[in-house]
């Protein structure tokens, strides 16, 4: 840790002796109070300050650090002056110190502040600017007597007097606006900002309003109200360098907008106020304006949910056939399915076979019109009850309601005759074969996501077996015994540790730095070799082992994480965990027991959870969503857009991060109605407060597009693929912290 948190506990001392000097003395100066405590008192803010700034090596904390400097400056003048001749003009050469301490803080702010313009939604600016006008028009009110002052025509003695409330006056409706804005007023070091500011300008007006009756005294504990701002300021600065990454994301929360929703009322009281006794016409100026500005963010907002309830409907059809897409149908199915009540359905999943040497020998645009016709060819074979959606390039799928095995192969049938009439394109004759793979709900899947996959390993033994159609059956998957086995095998792995970790970077989307990895599980399997998830995810649900394999993703996770710590790299790492664990209420204290055994903060760990998670238990879920959150482990929606959630209950949930899904990423650079739709969701996740991660960045080209919509983090091979540890601590030491992105 170094010298800094020594400094700072000098500093803190030193705030602590002067406070008690001051009330056990009085009113009076008192050298040793005055001289001899007060100004090592204020001096010490701004060695902190300028130690932090030299070690960021930023130029926000410098311009702060100065500022402290110049106020500090301007204490000694002021007091050496007293301690000599005990009489002092006004205004005397303290006062440049003292007020050039505004423009350098407040241009520190705007430093730190800038690159937040680019990050944070148009409404969530309009709520800041709604906040800092709000707070201007009350102050202008109760500052009224002293900056009235300045009516007429005023001498230079009384600009500098006015000028002090004035500049206080900005200084607080800057604070206002940053309490609006979600990261910082969540964060603990932004609150620690706020609190300073708000300190020291309120000891400066308190200061102002005694001058004003003619009742301030040198020597009361006002006397260090300055200085613990200044403190205050000073904590800030030096947490801001030695918060690290792990900290980086601890800016997000959940929000709520209080602040824009009480300036709103402040304005329309200061009107109301107005138009009973005189109000400076400032006031009344800045209150409409506060006003004014409230109205537009809310038509923003409303404007915002217009084009995503459009975006989204647009989205859910595909370009090419009109028909419903994949993500039309992951929204509509589970609905359809809760319907039935249980009562059986099949999904059929539909493949061309030879599509891609179509698209190879007759071009894109042979391809496109054939699966235009074949599209309304299958459409013509289903009833009006039926979903049937593409799925992406030659794959569709349909659900047939009300239908057992027997229809559900009648069905295929059909659709196979219906393509085997030859279609003609270019006066070319071409026949469509389809391979279709049908897995039966309620038995085979109770949701969709395991329908598909039982589909397709079902379509697959179609196509390989040449009979064009089958239903699933368990052999298919594996055989019985060999399932048996791999389950056996299984058992075995958690417990030898066959189960490793890989990592991938969540990074900066502007910046590059990295903001925390993502932890994803594989098997290195002693006969198989390395195994992806895909391939034992689904056992390990099966098999009833989803809380031994947390338990192992978990401490495996954490024990790097801690390895990391100690290497001076602290680092956030995201676990997944899969829907059913949200079952286990026992959770939240495995995982803070977890993260104390190994003396870690809670923003060293965060966890992923799919969209679809709130089926098996809503409330159970969201209580222990709540819980990990409540101690301090955030939470990420992964693969966002593929579920059937909408934006609405993300606001009810407790979550802080949204991942996007591969799928818009993906088609994004090519699709502006995916483009659009992630722009946003973006926009409006983050009106919500939430982080947003685009996953599946496979280009540059994505990456900047994403970084134009504001997007905060990005993930994927342009990037870097998943490695294990050993590869990523290279990784970092090719591409530290904050220096960019591999030119690749
Ligand atoms: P996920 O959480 O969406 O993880 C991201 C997946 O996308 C990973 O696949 C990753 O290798 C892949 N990926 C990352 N960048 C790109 C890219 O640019 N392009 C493409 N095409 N793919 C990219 P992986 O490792 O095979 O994991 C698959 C899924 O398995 C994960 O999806 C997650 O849902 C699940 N999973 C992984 N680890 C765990 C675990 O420890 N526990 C549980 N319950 N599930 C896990
Ligand atoms: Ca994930
Ligand atoms: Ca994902």
């Amino acid at each position: 840790m170094g010298p800094r948190p020594w400094l700072l506990w000098l500093m803190w001392m030193f705030l602590g002796l002067y406070l008690a000097g001051l009330m056990a003395h009085g009113k009076a100066f008192n050298p040793l109070v005055d001289l001899w405590l007060g100004l090592p008192a204020s001096w010490a803010p701004a060695a902190v300050a300028g130690l932090a700034a030299y070690r960021a090596r930023n130029r926000a904390l410098a311009l702060v650090a100065m500022a402290l400097a110049a106020f500090a400056a301007g204490s000694t003048v002021y007091v050496t002056s007293l301690a000599g001749s005990s009489s002092l003009p006004f205004p005397s050469s303290a006062d440049i110190g003292y007020l050039l301490f505004y423009p350098l803080v407040l241009g520190g702010l705007f430093v730190y502040l800038l690159p937040l313009r680019q990050r944070l939604a148009r409404s969530v600016l309009l709520d800041a600017v709604v906040g800092s006008l709000g707070a201007a028009s009350v102050l202008v009110v109760l500052l009224s007597p002293l900056l009235s002052a300045a009516d007429g025509f005023p001498s230079f003695a009384t600009s500098v007097a006015v000028a002090y409330p004035l500049l206080d006056l900005v200084v607080l409706a800057v604070t206002a606006g940053m309490a609006a804005v979600p990261g910082l007023a969540t964060g603990r070091s932004g609150v620690i900002l706020m609190l300073g500011l708000l300190v020291f300008a309120a000891a400066d007006v308190a200061y102002a309003f005694r001058l004003e009756n003619d009742t301030y005294y040198l020597g009361t504990p006002l006397d260090a109200g300055w200085t613990a701002g200044l403190c205050l300021i000073a904590a800030w600065a030096e947490s801001f360098t030695r918060e690290g990454a792990a900290a980086n994301g601890a800016s997000e929360g959940a929000w709520t907008p209080a602040v824009p929703m009480v300036a709103t009322a402040a304005g329309l009281g200061v009107l109301i106020v107005g138009t009973g006794i005189p109000v400076p016409e400032l006031a009344v100026g800045l209150a409409a304006a506060t006003l004014l500005s409230a109205g537009i963010r809310t038509q923003l907002a409303f404007r915002q949910l217009v084009t995503l309830a459009e975006v989204r409907r647009q989205s859910r059809t595909d370009e090419l056939t009109g028909l419903p897409n994949r993500r039309a149908l992951y929204a509509d199915a589970p609905a359809v399915l809760d319907a039935q009540q249980g009562a059986p359905c099949a999904f059929l999943l539909l493949d061309a076979d030879r599509f891609k040497e179509i698209n190879d020998s007759l071009g894109h645009d042979v391809g496109d019109r054939l699966l235009v016709q074949v599209s309304e060819r299958l459409r013509r074979c289903l009833g009006p009850d039926d979903l049937i959606a593409r799925l992406g390039g030659d794959e569709f799928a349909v659900l047939l309601l009300n239908a057992g095995e027997q229809e559900a192969l009648e069905l295929a049938d059909r659709l196979r005759a219906a393509l085997s009439e030859p279609l003609t394109l270019r006066g070319i004759a071409l026949q469509v074969g389809v391979s279709v793979g049908i897995a039966m709900f309620p038995e085979q899947g109770k949701d969709l996501k395991t329908l598909l996959r039982k589909a397709d390993t079902a379509m697959y033994r179609a196509k390989t077996s040449r009979t064009g159609r089958h239903v699933y059956a368990s052999e298919d998957h594996s055989t019985g015994e060999e399932r048996l086995r791999m389950l056996q095998e299984l058992r075995i792995a958690l417990a030898e540790g066959e189960l490793i970790l890989h990592y991938q970077p969540k990074v900066d989307a502007v910046t590059g730095e990295t903001k925390g990895v993502e932890a994803l599980v594989r098997w290195n399997h002693p006969r198989h070799g390395l195994l992806a998830p895909g391939s034992f995810l689904l056992l390990v649900e099966e098999g009833g082992l989803m809380n031994a394999l947390n338990d192992c993703v978990l401490t495996l996770a954490l024990d790097q994480a801690a390895l990391w710590q100690t290497k001076g790299r602290p680092m956030t790492v995201a676990a997944n965990l899969s829907a059913s664990s949200l079952i286990d209420a026992e959770l939240p204290g495995r995982i803070a027991a977890m993260l104390r055994e190994r003396a870690l903060p809670a923003s060293a760990l965060m966890v992923e959870i799919t969209e679809d998670f709130m089926m098996p238990d809503r409330v159970r879920a969201r209580d222990i969503l709540a819980g990990l959150q409540a101690s301090g482990v955030r939470v990420a929606i992964d693969d966002f857009g593929t579920g059937y959630s909408s934006l609405a209950y993300l606001r009810d949930l407790p979550i802080n991060e949204l991942k996007l899904d591969r799928s818009f990423i993906v088609s994004m650079t090519e699709d502006p109605r995916a483009a659009a739709l992630v722009a946003s969701t973006i926009n409006l996740a983050h009106s919500l407060g939430l982080t947003v991660v685009a996953e599946g960045v496979e280009d540059g080209d994505a990456l900047d597009q994403l970084g134009r919509y504001g997007c905060d983090q990005a993930q994927g091979f342009h990037i870097l693929r998943p490695v294990p540890p050993a590869e990523l601590d290279d990784w970092f030491s090719t591409f530290p912290l904050g220096s960019g992105l591999p030119s690749a």
